[in-house]
C-alpha cells in the first residue's frame, strides 16, 4: 500500500560536535519519504522555493518518490538552523525560517486522494489537517510534531491530534504536550486526546510503543560513530509506517516489528549528515541491522 506524506522539505544548516553542514537537504517530509521509500510507494506533498537545488529533487526521484504534490513557488525554501552539543538527544533550534510554508495551501493530487496510509510529518498543524480533509478513506493516519508547534499552535495541534490513530513524539515533547513529567501518565493524557497508539522517541535510549493497554520498549542501537541526529525521528517514522503499509498488518506483533524497522532506519540516518547515509544504503544492510536489534534485546526465560 502507498503512503501519502505531508511535511517540510528544507535546507538545513546543522552543527554537531562531529562536523557541520550548510544548507543540506533536510525537512521532516524529506527524511520520512526517503526512509519509507525502502518499503513502498511514497507520495510527498510539500512546497519549495525557487532557490531549491534541482539535484535534491533528482535524489528524491531516484528513490522513486512521487513529487507531483510538491509545489515550486517564487520565494525562499523553508530553512532550519540547529545545533547539538555532546548530548545528541536534544537539538537546539537556532533559527526556523518558514518562508514559502507561510502561505502554503497543500493540494493533494487527485490521483493520491484514495491513498489509505497517511503520515503527517512535523509541520504546521493547520496544514496537517488540510491534508486529512482531502483524503477520501484513510485506513491509518499517523502524525509527528515538535516543541515549535506545541508551544506556538497548541490548540490547532490538539485538533489535529484528535483526528489521528498514531502519534510519534519525542520524550520531552510528550511531557510538554501533556503538561505532565511522568511519561506513562503523559501518554495516558495523549491517548485521551485521540490517538490509540503513541510512540515516544527517546533518542539514543530507543523508543516506547504504547498501544491500548500494551507497552513495548525498543532499544536504540549502541553506535560508535554518530555524526548527525537530525532527521532520526522522521527516518524512524518512515521505517515504521513503511513496514505497516507494506504488510497491511496493524496488529500488535506487527506494530512491534515496525518499531524495530523504524529504529533500524533511524540508526542509519545518524551515521551521516543530512540524508547522505541513504544515498548508498542497500536492503541487505537493513536486514542485517534488523537482526542485530533482535540479538541486542533477546533473552531467555529463567527458572528462579
Ligand atoms: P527530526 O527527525 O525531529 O530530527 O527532524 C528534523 C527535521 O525537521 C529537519 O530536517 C528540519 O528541517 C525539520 N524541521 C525543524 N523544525 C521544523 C518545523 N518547525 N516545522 C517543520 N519542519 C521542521
Amino acid at each position: 500500500m502507498s503512503i501519502l506524506v505531508i511535511g517540510s522539505v528544507a535546507l538545513d544548516t546543522v552543527t554537531t560536535p562531529f562536523g557541520a553542514i550548510t544548507e543540506g537537504l533536510g525537512g521532516s517530509g524529506t527524511h520520512f519519504a526517503i526512509s519509507a521509500s525502502y518499503y513502498t510507494d511514497i507520495h510527498l506533498v510539500a512546497v519549495v522555493g525557487a532557490d531549491f537545488p534541482a539535484e535534491h529533487l533528482r535524489f528524491l526521484e531516484s528513490r522513486k518518490i512521487d513529487l507531483r504534490g510538491i509545489e515550486k513557488v517564487p520565494g525562499k525554501t523553508f530553512r532550519w538552523t540547529g545545533k547539538y552539543d555532546y548530548d545528541l538527544n536534544n537539538a537546539q533550534t537556532l533559527k526556523t525560517e518558514l518562508n514559502v510554508f507561510e502561505k502554503f495551501m497543500p493540494k493533494v493530487p487527485d490521483a493520491c486522494r484514495d491513498i489509505e496510509y497517511v503520515f503527517l510529518a512535523n509541520i504546521d498543524p493547520d496544514l496537517q489537517r488540510q491534508v486529512i480533509e482531502q483524503v477520501k478513506k484513510p485506513k491509518l493516519i499517523a502524525c509527528d510534531t515538535m516543541n515549535f508547534w506545541i508551544q506556538g499552535k497548541r490548540d490547532s495541534l490538539i485538533r489535529t491530534i484528535s483526528k489521528v490513530d498514531i502519534l510519534t513524539i519525542n520524550e520531552g515533547e510528550a511531557r510538554l504536550l501533556a503538561k505532565e513529567s511522568n511519561l506513562i501518565r503523559a501518554a495516558k493524557k495523549i491517548h485521551a486526546m485521540g490517538p490509540k497508539t503513541i510512540i515516544i522517541k527517546q533518542g539514543e535510549y530507543g523508543a516506547l510503543l504504547l498501544h491500548e493497554e500494551h507497552i513495548f520498549s525498543a532499544p536504540a542501537l549502541p553506535l560508535e560513530d554518530i555524526k548527525d541526529p537530525t532527521g532520526a525521528g522522521d527516518s524512524f517514522a518512515g521505517g515504521f509506517m513503511g513496514y505497516l503499509a507494506k504488510t497491511g498488518d496493524l496488529s500488535l506483533p506487527s506494530l512491534k516489528k515496525a518499531v524495530i524497522v523504524g529504529s533500524a532506519m533511524a540508526s542509519f540516518n545518524v551515521e551521516a549528515f543530512s540524508c547522505d547515509r541513504f544515498r548508498n544504503l542497500a536492503m541487505d544492510e537493513i536486514r542485517e541491522r534488523y537482526r542485530l536489534f533482535k540479538h541486542l534485546s533477546h533473552f531467555d526465560e529463567i527458572e528462579l
